[in-house]
């Protein structure tokens, strides 16, 4: 797909983001501190962070990881998590998938507290050589759906099918790991998530291993692929420039402990933008709210 195509489509956005951009513009800003946060005129929320504290006991001491963390995702949004390093996005994001507990408010999918890991959320991790090569694409996709025993296997294949139909990738059913591209890898470690139809995908870093422009490849497929098939996304990234680019909204996170500073509207920005001037000044911008003061929000 011609990316500067993709990238056109995505300024128009859904109805839920303009709802979101019309709503934050008559709040005079596309920055503002997390108490603004116009929650009244929106429907509800598919992720809900509602003052999530965050913590690692050692023998020694407890880290507090994140401090009474509120964000809102709603559904297609792709809303990111940005960060310095060691701020707590990896944690908020095993909050998410479940595995670790809040010690201080409440994570909800649909209204409903997470106790525990489920197949309504999808962790897809960084390294796309997860997949295992000896599997087909279409074995790969089948997997989790077998093994998990959500389906029988008329029905997995069935639905693996149209997965890989819905990514681009039906002519590469048969195919194996080691004849596709990374990018192809990464739709097809996508693919594989997106078959148990989870509600939320999460995404830890993923390309932050990656030179420059295989990074920019992966991020462009992602996007082509949010494109086509509009599932929610939460994403994590250390990057000012790939949370602009990815994200449809940014949460940004303070250093250690980690609190959301403000929450930046990003969907006018794509891998065209990037280099112009609106984003040169939102890029500054982040940069001050990332490592500047303290924002004056109480
Ligand atoms: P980020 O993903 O933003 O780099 P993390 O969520 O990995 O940050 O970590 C947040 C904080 O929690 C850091 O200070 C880190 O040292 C601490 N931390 C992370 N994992 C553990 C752990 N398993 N035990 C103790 N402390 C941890
Ligand atoms: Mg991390």
């Amino acid at each position: 797909m011609n990316p500067a195509h993709v990238l056109q489509r995505h300024a128009i956005g859904t109805p839920m983001q303009d709802l979101l951009r019309a709503t934050r513009e008559q709040e005079g800003g596309a920055v503002f501190g997390p108490e603004k946060v116009p929650t009244a005129a929106l429907p509800r929320p598919l992720l809900d962070f509602d003052g999530v504290s965050l913590e690692y006991a050692t023998d020694q001491q407890v880290v507090r990881a994140t401090h009474r963390v509120s964000l809102s995702v709603f559904e297609a949004e792709r809303y990111v998590l940005l960060g310095p390093s060691g701020c707590g996005k990896s944690t908020l994001l095993k909050a998410a998938a479940g595995f670790i507990a809040p010690r201080e408010g409440q994570i909800r999918l649909d209204g409903q507290a997470i106790t525990g890991p489920g197949p309504d959320r999808i962790v897809v991790f960084q390294e796309f050589d997860q997949l295992p090569p000896w599997k087909t694409v279409l074995g790969n996709v089948m997997f989790p759906l077998r093994a998990t025993g959500r389906l029988a296997r008329a029905e997995a294949l069935e639905r693996a099918h149209a997965v890989l139909e819905q990514v681009g990738l039906a002519d590469f059913a048969n195919a194996y790991p080691h004849q596709l591209s990374g990018g192809m890898k990464q739709r097809v470690a996508i693919a594989r998530a997106l078959a148990m139809q989870p509600r939320v995908l999460l995404m830890d870093e993923p390309f932050a291993s990656l030179d420059a422009l295989t990074r920019r490849r992966m991020q462009e497929e992602l996007l082509a692929l949010w494109e086509t098939v509009r599932f929610t996304l939460l994403f994590v990234t250390h990057s000012i420039e790939e949370a602009l680019v990815v994200g449809s909204r940014i949460g940004v996170l303070s250093p250690h402990p980690g609190r959301l500073r403000a929450e930046i509207q990003a969907h006018e920005f794509g891998l065209g933008s990037s280099g112009g001037p609106a984003f040169q000044a939102a890029t500054q911008r982040i940069h001050g709210l990332l490592f500047g003061p303290e924002t004056p929000h109480p």
